[in-house]
């Protein structure tokens, strides 16, 4: 399977290398495109780079920079049969920029990409994009337990059509989908280093909420007894002790407090 998926990924390395100019002038295009739906001031510079694994925004001498590693992006266009994929791609990393999350990109906060994927799905709403268009690049290659930096595949795909579908609403007038019911909400998890909060709920489900109050799951905390609880959060476990301190076992066994929970109130 692995020698399969290498020679696959050789194979197409050799293709897309023809075809990369090509690709460069698409992406540059999309991003073109996305501007203009947003009602931004172009002033990004977009450049294939080999060695980034997908697509990442950064500032570099006040300059705002999308880079893209072309094979990727061609693979996406390939396997989607248009160029949606990309578009929603480059939307997403426009939106880092937008948000200012490129300002202190050591920092990790998995809420930002939700609201980088809820973006793309708006922005392409209004480009034109079908909610399956827009859904298709994560659908291909969104990882189902999530990352330290990327939630799971699962709450990525619900912020895009969420994103989407709010778009569509606005279209038509309609009012913005009805908020997640506070009363289920039971607990606040705060993390070190990450600007976010989160949210458990009366079904032990972990909710990250967006700009329009609408719940995207991301995460699951179950109670162990005598006050603790289990999170599985992203793709790592944590304990919360009787004093509501989040632990994290480091890679060395050393446990580390990188969080707390607290009681909700509204
Ligand atoms: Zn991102």
């Amino acid at each position: 399977m692995r020698g399969q998926l290498i020679l696959f990924s050789l194979l197409l390395l050799g293709a897309v290398h023809a075809q990369e100019p090509a690709t460069t002038q698409q992406a540059e295009d999309a991003v073109r495109r996305v501007v203009r739906h947003s009602g931004l001031v172009p002033n990004f510079i977009v450049r294939p780079n080999a060695d980034v694994r997908t697509a990442i925004a950064f500032v570099k001498d006040r300059q705002r920079v999308i880079e893209f590693n072309p094979a990727f992006i061609a693979l996406v266009m390939d396997s989607t049969r248009s160029d949606w994929g990309a578009v929603s791609i480059l939307a997403h990393e426009i939106a880092h920029h937008l948000l200012g999350h490129t300002i202190d990109p050591a920092a990790v906060r998995p809420g930002d990409e939700l609201a980088c994927d809820r973006y793309s799905g708006f922005v392409l709403f209004g480009m034109g994009a079908t909610l399956t268009e827009s859904l298709a690049a994560m659908s291909l290659t969104g990882d189902p337990h999530g990352t330290r930096r990327h939630p799971p595949k699962h709450a990525r795909l619900e912020a895009i059509r969420q994103g989407w579908e709010e778009a569509r609403r606005v279209r038509e007038g309609l009012p913005p989908e009805p908020v997640h019911d506070p009363d289920g909400l039971r607990y606040v998890l705060s993390f070190v280093d990450d600007a976010n909060t989160y949210y458990a709920d009366s079904l032990g489900r972990v909710l990250w909420f967006d700009a329009s109050a609408q719940a995207i799951e991301f995460g699951e905390m179950r109670d162990t007894g005598g006050g603790t609880f289990a999170v599985r959060w992203m793709d790592e476990d944590y304990l919360v002790d009787a004093r509501m301190a989040i632990w994290r076992r480091s890679t060395h066994g050393m446990p580390l407090q990188v969080g707390k929970l607290e009681k909700f109130a509204r």
